[in-house]
């Protein structure tokens, strides 16, 4: 919900996907139905704040980036772990998988992979807009942006937000993607941070986890971090780790001027 420029603001609430599936079943019971609600919060002056960022700098094509990114901040119930702790935790995680192969095995990213926990998605996306905006960006080139705001539960795939050209390289990827349990590579939307970087043309990708138990706790007291399964978070982040090592060697076709999906 937002407020248009002009129009009088009124008082609006959100309520989860639970509640509102309890309150509709209450309702189709038929009884007369009396629904108390409190709101006490208040929109306060903006005041500065940042996204958070850490790199690997690729060895060749240090100006040629990869975001592997999640959302900083959550909605004011529970804590936030699915929504979107858990993106968070993986990218940070993903970047850290690709450090210990560099020391172990010798693999070393050719282009840059970054981890961005983006601040501000739920309540305006400021994060994501900032991103774009800063002066830094003049000097790289983005390559793709890969981020994980579905859920911290085990990875299917990537919805690919590209054009055709960039889909049909990736959909080749389908058979190493399925060792990581990730290979659902299908056309779709990428994720809510990294859009207005997908909106320059930027190939997006977002990981597609099971979604059967992500309204459960979506938005609700209930999205705490024993809802989440280690070993379903760590299958994310290592699927986000292929995939942001396979664009930092092979790269992508890159985007015409105008797209078509
Ligand atoms: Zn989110």
């Amino acid at each position: 919900m937002g407020y248009q420029d002009g129009v009088k603001k009124i008082p609006a609430a959100a309520i989860s996907t639970r509640d509102a599936e309890k309150l509709s079943a209450l309702l189709r019971g038929g009884e007369p139905l009396r629904v108390r609600l409190i709101l006490s919060c208040r929109t306060l002056p903006d005041a500065p704040s940042a996204n958070v960022a850490g790199e690997i700098t690729g060895t060749e094509k240090p100006g040629e980036v990869i975001v592997v990114g999640g959302h900083l901040d959550a909605w004011d119930k529970g804590s936030g772990a699915h929504d979107d702790g858990a993106g968070c935790v993986q990218a940070i995680e993903a970047l850290d998988l690709i450090r210990t192969l560099g020391r172990t095995l010798g693999l070393k990213p050719v282009r840059t992979i970054r981890a961005v926990m983006f601040m501000n998605e739920e309540n305006g996306l400021r994060g994501g807009r900032g991103y774009v905006a800063d002066p830094l960006r003049r000097s790289e080139k983005h390559v793709a942006m890969i981020e994980s705001d579905a859920g911290g539960f085990a990875p299917r795939g990537f919805f690919v937000d590209a054009d055709s050209a960039v889909r049909t390289q990736v959909f080749r990827w389908k058979t190493v993607m399925e060792k990581v349990n990730a290979g659902r590579l299908l056309a779709g939307r990428s994720g809510v941070d990294i859009s207005p970087m997908v909106a320059t043309g930027v190939p997006g990708f977002g990981l597609d986890p099971e979604n059967h138990r992500y309204f459960d706790y979506h938005h609700s007291d209930k999205d705490t971090p024993d809802k989440v399964n280690p070993r379903e978070l760590e299958m994310g982040a290592i699927a986000e780790a292929l995939l942001a090592y396979i664009i930092a060697q092979e790269g992508l076709p890159s985007e015409p001027a105008t797209r078509s999906r």
